[in-house]
């Protein structure tokens, strides 16, 4: 069985929509995937319509999370998306996504890289309106203003636009209203779901910086469920690391390949997850269940 924990579609910031991240990780060999988009389960039920006779899909999403000051992503698994705490964190989530997309843009409007509102939703398949309740179900991320930057010639492309212009500190960078990382660990649990600390080498306020273990270990104690210890970004000697970790604190090690389609270059099934280590992590969800076909 080979099972990859973490993917993105065009209902964020993947390139592909739903179903077709499903086609493409069947005929990559996976026989379970996890689709988790950033902040959202919109992708979900399109991506369930076309799963492949015998083919898992595990309904999930990526927070991205603060604690005092660290950032860590964390991965969630099987909640009740109907929780009424969380369903509304979500909503406020996404929400902030539209107004800081807005402040970027206009950021970067007047550090004159000619990028337009419009456009930025176009890529983000959103509605151009920039109201909130024209947000729909798709979720706005930092590369559709990347790719828009890349379009307005003012960097060669998504890499150099983070690195010349909304990377963490540059100048068309504005923060994102974030869940503090305990109280998400938490919500998730009470919603019936699991978490996994996804790229914990890679946590997001320190560029490279990774997720403080004290921080992991509090985790822990509210109800982690696993560490991404396998991840493209991750070297050999960070995986084992973490790997070491997750032993140590008795949770499952994950492995998944963080697809988001063309942005990435396509990987589906680069890293995975072993057969015991995903039941053990989803042993203690009864928010929802994984989805077969036939
Ligand atoms: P956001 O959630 O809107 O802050 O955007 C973060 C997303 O941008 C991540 O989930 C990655 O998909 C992508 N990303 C972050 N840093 C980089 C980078 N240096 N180069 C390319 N993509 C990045
Ligand atoms: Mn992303
Ligand atoms: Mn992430
Ligand atoms: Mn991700």
């Amino acid at each position: 069985m080979r099972i990859d924990l973490h993917a993105h579609s065009s209902v964020s910031d993947g390139t592909e929509p739903p179903a077709e991240v499903v086609r493409r990780a069947a005929a990559a060999g996976l026989d379970v995937l996890a689709l988790t988009d950033h902040d959202t389960v919109a992708g979900i039920s399109a991506a369930a319509a076309e799963l492949p006779p015998g083919f898992t899909l595990v309904p999930g999403l990526e927070l991205s999370c603060l604690h005092e000051g660290a950032g860590v992503h964390l991965l969630a698994y099987l909640f009740d998306a109907e929780h009424p705490e969380l369903a509304a964190e979500l909503r406020r989530i996404r929400d902030d996504r539209i107004l800081r997309a807005r402040a970027m843009v206009e950021r970067l409007q007047t550090a004159g890289v000619e990028v337009s509102w419009e456009r930025v939703c176009a890529l983000a398949g959103v509605a151009a309106a920039g109201a909130v309740e024209a947000a729909g179900t798709s979720v706005i991320g930092r590369p559709h203003i990347a790719r828009a930057i890349v379009e307005a010639g003012a960097a060669a492309d998504v890499p150099e636009a983070f690195d010349r212009w909304i990377g963490v500190g540059g100048p068309g960078y504005v923060a994102r209203y974030a869940l503090d990382a305990l109280r998400a660990v938490e919500l998730v649990r009470a919603a019936g779901g699991v978490c996994a600390v996804a790229h914990p080498a890679r946590g997001e306020s320190t560029p490279d910086g990774a997720v403080p273990m004290s921080l992991i270990e509090q985790l822990a104690d509210a109800g982690l469920g696993g560490i991404e210890a396998d991840h493209p970004s991750h070297d050999d000697e960070e995986a084992a690391y973490w790997r070491g970790a997750a032993k140590r604190l008795e949770l499952a090690v994950t492995g998944s390949s963080d697809d988001h389609g063309e942005l990435t270059g396509h990987r589906l099934g680069c890293r995975t997850t072993a057969p015991e280590e995903y039941a053990r992590l989803i042993e203690p969800a009864t928010g929802c269940a994984p989805l077969t076909a036939g």
